[in-house]
């Protein structure tokens, strides 16, 4: 069994004791600087000098300053820019100016399990990674509740990283949940594996092919659509609150049928081979180098495959359906940015 921790195992005062700064006003940053700050701590936000998220942060009653500022005041430094830019962050402007006993915090192992930051021996180093998008981490917690979390100690020079990084998951709610403890290079490899093999790789694929699938064989689009994508969300939550057993009961025993003679016909053995490649990919470091090497090479191969997908006819069925929904807030992304549809 993992090791789970809740509200009674963390101090809060630790890090109530501590500076803390938030690197980035993200997802994740907005909602620990804001959970942090509501519950006594001292927090400043580092961002760059062009932040467009500097005013949000200002309004909400945050200090911001620039991440080399922050990074000379701070305590505790909590890295939440992206995976791809945090190293590049931390070798500008946080490590010329950090404490030498300072706490490096993450919210992903990435960039410590791949050695693009190699933190000096002085410094803690430890990880808490709420298991859910930063909106929610914000909204749960100033509804009462908290998103669960993971925490991991990667460097332990004051000998008290691990009380101070449960400290810090108080802080944000997390505890309130329950945290687990588990390690960087854990976190790092099934974090990677989950997305790629089910949540986004292995789910997009799937859709994408039943949909194809359907239209080939002469169905009309939006019938396609509304049976492989728009409906998975009703089988998802149905999972999430009560396992596969719950959906299983829940859904007319011609579709549990089909799922137990069908499943294994889609995911045959051949499919968990090609999943212990993308394991063994992601624990010898390949699929680390070959996202490093696509950023530091102006991602080009990412935005063409970014726009081809964009174009596929899925989106465009889905996005005109979408319009006579709006029970389910609608939106559509244009240039990176997010906009009501
Ligand atoms: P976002 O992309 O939402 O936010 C990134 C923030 O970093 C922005 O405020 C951006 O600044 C800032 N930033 C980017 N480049 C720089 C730079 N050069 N200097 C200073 N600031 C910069 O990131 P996420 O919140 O999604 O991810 C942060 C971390 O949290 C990652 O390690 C991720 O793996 C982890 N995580 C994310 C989850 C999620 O749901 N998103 C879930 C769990 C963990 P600007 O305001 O200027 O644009
Ligand atoms: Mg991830
Ligand atoms: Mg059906």
């Amino acid at each position: 069994m993992a090791k789970a921790y809740h509200d009674a195992d963390a101090d809060l005062s630790l890090i109530q004791a501590k500076k803390v700064a938030i690197i980035g006003y993200g997802s994740q940053g907005h909602a620990h600087a804001l959970n942090l700050k509501d519950s006594g701590v001292d927090v400043r936000v580092g961002l760059r000098k062009d932040s467009p998220n500097a005013d949000r942060a200002r309004k909400a009653g945050l200090q911001v300053d620039t991440v080399a500022e922050v990074s000379k005041w701070a305590d505790v430094i909590m890295n939440l820019t992206p995976d791809q830019t945090a190293a590049k962050v931390y070798h500008a402007e946080i490590e010329p100016n950090m404490k030498p006993n300072v706490t490096l915090m993450f919210a992903h192992g990435f960039n410590i399990r791949f050695r693009t930051i190699t933190p000096p021996a002085t410094a803690d180093v430890s990880l808490v990674a709420p298991k859910g998008p930063g909106h929610r981490v914000r909204e749960v917690f100033t509804e009462g509740g908290g998103i669960p979390g993971l925490v991991a100690v990667e460097q332990d020079a004051s000998g008290h990283a691990l009380a101070l990084a449960l400290s810090y998951a108080k802080g944000i709610g997390c505890t309130r949940a329950g945290v687990l403890e588990t390690t960087f290079t854990e976190e790092t490899e099934t974090d990677l594996f989950g997305e790629q093999a089910v949540l986004c790789g292995g789910t997009s694929a799937l859709v994408k092919a039943g949909f194809e699938t359907l239209v080939e064989a002469g169905y009309q689009p939006e019938l396609a659509y509304f049976e492989v994508l728009h409906e998975l969300k009703l089988i998802v939550d149905l999972m999430y609150r009560g396992g596969l057993e719950y959906m299983r009961h829940s859904i007319s025993d011609t579709a549990e049928w089909g799922d137990y003679v069908a499943g294994p016909r889609i995911v045959t053995p051949e499919v968990k081979k090609a999943m212990k490649g993308l394991l063994n990919d992601i624990q010898d470091g390949s699929f680390a180098k070959r996202f490093i090497v696509e950023n530091e090479t102006g991602r080009h191969e990412f935005t063409r495959i970014r726009k081809q997908e964009a174009a596929h006819q899925i989106e465009k069925v889905g996005a005109e359906l979408r319009k006579s929904m709006p029970f389910l807030d609608p939106v559509v992304v244009k240039d990176g940015q997010v906009h009501k549809a």
